[in-house]
């Protein structure tokens, strides 16, 4: 498997899953991508039928990482997907599924489910994808001996998915900037009750946006970076949006009735039944793994792309206009997660609408760099869309809050905020007899101040998390100087 960048910089180079899985950006500024996608047969979907999640998992991940021994890389994936680490399940007989797949019931002849993908130490879909990458960074790394600083910076998601997958990884160390005193006391205590020694809390003395400028100042000192070997685990990487592809798998498979594919049958993707994915949206790296699934052949029907009030993505799939949004037109909403004013990841579909033009989409996104958008809606690529199944829409706060309140009343089931945002905007593509999965992003005891604004009770809370505000917390605050962040790496390193 060759990866390419969007940009077509590296077009003549060779470059295998292990040499992008510890690269950010291409060096043309763009993101890689496979040469080709592999496929997935309509007979291995059913024979996939009863694997376990981490046997599933191997499957797809061996179509794009073929550097890895079959072996090792089959270890690697049954570590991962334990029903130790997915416990969190709220029904715990089905913690060895992973991402169990709960019905809610039929609506305008659909049958509508979630996909829970929140069941794993952090509470939120990204300890799916983060999980493995700890894994896999912790084994490239033995092989080279080399070492691996991540600096990050969050809000809350992200920093805390990474510190657990990292705590305890050998040759890597994260170092985590967050807001002092800005997060919610339930994800900060997440973090900050960590004592792995190779984990370190830097609460900066600022907002959301000094951590990134700290990022950012460090990540540009380029000698700075190549010494303390500093690398990041954004939403860019590859390996992440691999992981993700499991999922659309496993929640296919879940949804679809074996009675209803034949054995045997390999007269393409039209002969099975289809499913309808609806996916909450910040950055675009979850739903450009039902992308990626799609074009792999998983014969979904509709991706449904769901935002907050911040719908640069839902503006571009109702409009063809992609217009990111400035820091005043950046909203901060109840569900925290997706508040993007650009999504990183939509790179990579474009890259594909524009029939993998790495001219063209060169060209738009350093007119978008230059000048915050681009417009196709006059274009024939726009006019094929539909073609790729996305579709979108936007909720609000009002919505969300209504979702929430209804999914209790009716179907006795708590979802946190994102998640209903996901619903809200599921509700609007439901077809009768195709069946419509709802991507949970996060458990509700995540976002208890909305959640109690909503039902007028706090969420449920995972047994293990019971008393985790009590624990010892182990930070440094810090103030925003990026000559003392560096001098802090410096010092716990080597
Ligand atoms: C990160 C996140 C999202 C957005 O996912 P993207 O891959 O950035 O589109 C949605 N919901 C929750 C809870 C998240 O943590």
């Amino acid at each position: 498997m060759n990866y390419i960048s969007t940009r077509g910089a590296c077009a003549n180079e060779r470059r295998t899953f292990t040499d992008i899985l510890l690269a950010g950006l291409a060096a043309d500024g763009g993101l890689y991508l496979p040469a080709v996608y592999p496929s997935i047969t309509p007979d291995e979907l059913e024979h996939w039928r009863n694997l376990s999640y981490a046997d599933l998992a191997y499957e797809v991940l061996a179509k794009f990482c073929d550097d890895i021994p079959a072996k090792d890389l089959r270890e690697l994936t049954r570590r991962t997907y334990t029903a130790q680490i997915y416990r969190h399940a709220r029904e715990s007989e089905k913690a060895e599924q992973i991402t169990p797949l709960k019905a809610l019931g039929i609506e305008n002849g659909a049958p509508l489910y979630l996909l829970e993908l929140s069941n794993g130490p952090t509470l939120a879909f990204k300890d799916l994808a983060m999980q493995l990458l700890g894994r896999l960074f912790e084994y490239t790394l033995a092989q080279s001996g080399a070492q691996l600083n991540i600096l990050g910076a969050t809000s809350g998601d992200t920093g805390s998915a990474a510190e657990y997958a990292m705590r305890g990884k050998q040759g890597v160390r994260v170092f985590m900037l967050s807001p002092h005193q800005k997060m919610s006391s339930f994800q900060s205590a997440q973090m900050y009750s960590l004592q792995d020694p190779n984990i370190f809390n830097l609460a900066v003395t600022g907002v959301f946006d000094d951590c990134q400028d700290l990022v950012k100042a460090v990540s540009n000192d380029h000698v700075f970076k190549a010494q303390y070997k500093i690398g990041t685990v954004n939403s860019i990487n590859w390996a992440r949006v691999v992981a993700q592809i499991v999922y659309y798998v496993k929640g296919w498979l879940a949804a679809t009735q074996p009675a209803a594919t034949k054995l045997g049958q390999t007269s393409g993707p039209e002969a099975l039944p289809k499913v309808s994915f609806c996916v909450p949206s910040g950055n675009f790296g979850n739903v450009c793994a039902g992308h990626i699934a799609r074009m792999m052949g998983l014969p979904i029907d509709k991706l449904v792309v769901a935002t907050n009030e911040n719908d640069v993505l839902d503006e571009f799939f109702r409009t063809g206009v992609y217009r990111i949004r400035d820091a005043a037109g950046t909203y901060h909403t109840s569900s925290p997660s997706m508040d993007i004013s650009k999504a990183s990841n939509f790179e990579r579909f474009v890259f594909d609408l524009l029939g993998r033009d790495a001219a063209r989409v060169r060209h738009l996104f350093h007119q978008l760099e230059a000048n915050k958008g681009f417009d196709l809606s006059g274009s024939g690529d726009f006019a094929r869309i539909h073609q790729f199944g996305f579709v979108s829409g936007r909720s609000s706060h009002q919505e969300r809050m209504a979702t929430i309140q209804q999914t209790y009343a009716r179907y006795a089931t708590m979802i946190d905020t994102h998640t209903a945002d996901g619903l809200t905007v599921a509700r609007r593509y439901l077809e009768p007899g195709v069946p419509m999965v709802v991507l949970e992003t996060a458990q509700p005891v995540k976002f208890s101040a909305a959640m109690r604004e909503a039902l007028g009770r706090d969420p449920e809370r995972p047994a293990a998390f019971a008393k985790i505000e009590e624990l010892p917390m182990r930070f440094e605050v810090v103030p925003p100087d990026a000559q003392i962040l560096k001098e802090f790496i410096a010092a716990h390193t080597g």
